[in-house]
């Protein structure tokens, strides 16, 4: 994942970095960006929601593949996608309401979008339990898992990718390239020629990563409006947008207690001890990145997980949470054992590569959260310290 190459020694904030010397029209270059963004959000040829679904998993496939700078990758292929696509989806196919009532929300307005039903189907054939992690149902039936990645992959190919960029009769790519357009077969993507690449254009990748904790929300917001209007009198707005992108924090309320135990019964944040129960906090904002992993979970007073809530967490934090990636470490092999026992799921490479390309990107001077009520200042130089591993 994370490669090593000679541009690894420089960091965000060295002069000599390429990010500095792209320098100066960078903040023009995302404002367009953004512009294009906007509208593309705004186009409504869509029937169904893949569009919002493509635009979410490219901004986290970015930050999932960054490399140790922080810096985002410059491709990836249908099949990442396909499988970026179902974990968006997978939360989303379960009934919206009272589990025994509950309905499954409509995502297309003409039927159902085939990649949910082909998800719910999956799910009810091969998940141990109705609420299984998509993590845990993988395990138990690797094999159809395989064929609905196929499926999506081919959805993906077939319909959003080769028109999210039109808009209207003019196709500008902004965000990626691909060879093939919407007359593509299924048997050519199938077939041994096929290129399943999407090249990000230049500073593409660079914007979605800069600029995702605006552009997220944002999407997150219009795939619940669209989702809203196509369940009319099924859903209430305020509950929608939680149910489909909400952490499902009952979840992992199990692991209190082993994370507790891992930090000797301390507070991750203040240090002190934990003497009733704990939070279980989500060291990067839920808000920010997704993200159950292990890794990415803290135990943490009540009031200091309350106070932090979707902020990023200051450099001291940083550098304490940033000892659970090393290798052989103690507290990484702990980690791994609670993974193992609560069958939890874990992909420290991907935690730690989304974290690099959360904080190194981020502006001097953003604010981070210290502690209750206080804040400080980013310092890239020794946030990239903090994250050099
Ligand atoms: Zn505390």
């Amino acid at each position: 994942m994370a490669q090593d190459s000679g541009e690894d020694r420089l960091q965000p904030g060295d002069p000599g970095h390429p990010r500095a010397r792209a320098g100066q029209g960078r903040g023009d270059d995302a404002i367009a960006f953004g512009e294009k963004l906007l509208t593309l959000l705004d186009a409504g040829s869509f029937t169904a929601t893949y569009k919002y679904g493509v635009i979410l998993a490219l901004l986290d496939h970015c930050l999932e593949y960054a490399d140790r700078s922080g810096a985002p990758p410059s491709s990836l292929t249908t099949r990442q996608l396909a499988q970026k696509t179902i974990e968006l989806y997978w939360p989303q196919t379960l009934p919206f309401g009272l589990a025994e009532e509950g309905a499954l929300l409509r995502q297309s307005s003409s039927g159902q979008a085939q990649i949910v039903s082909r998800i719910v189907h999956f799910r009810d054939a091969a998940a141990p339990d109705p609420l299984a992690t998509l993590h845990r149902t993988r395990l138990a039936s690797p094999k159809a898992f395989v064929r609905l990645v196929d499926f999506v992959e081919w959805k993906l190919i077939e319909m959003p990718l080769p028109r999210l960029q039109q808009l209207g009769r003019f196709y500008e790519p902004f965000i990626y390239q691909i060879g093939w357009d919407a007359n593509i077969t299924r048997s050519r993507a199938g077939g041994p020629d096929f290129d399943n690449r999407l090249l990000l254009l230049p500073g593409a990748g660079e914007h979605l990563v800069r600029l995702a904790g605006l552009i997220r929300p944002l999407v997150q917001r219009e795939w619940a409006a669209m989702v809203a209007r196509m369940n009319r009198g099924l859903v209430e707005d305020s509950q929608l947008e939680d149910f489909l992108f909400g952490a499902r924090r009952a979840g992992a309320g199990r692991l209190a207690f082993p994370l507790r135990e891992l930090q000797d019964n301390r507070c991750f944040y203040c240090g002190e001890v934990l003497k009733v129960t704990a939070a279980v906090d989500h060291f990067l904002p839920w808000a920010r990145y997704a993200d159950d992993g292990i890794e990415n979970l803290v135990a943490a007073h009540a009031g200091c997980n309350g106070s932090k809530r979707d902020f990023l967490a200051a450099e001291e934090h940083v550098g304490r949470w940033a000892g659970r990636f090393a290798p052989e470490s103690a507290e990484s092999r702990q980690l791994a054992e609670i993974a193992e026992l609560a069958r939890w799921q874990r992909d420290p490479e991907r935690t730690l590569s989304v974290a690099r390309a959360v904080y190194l990107n981020l502006s001097p001077g953003v604010k981070l959260w210290a502690g209750i009520d206080l804040f400080e200042d980013a310092d890239p130089r020794g946030l990239a310290r903090a994250l050099a591993g």
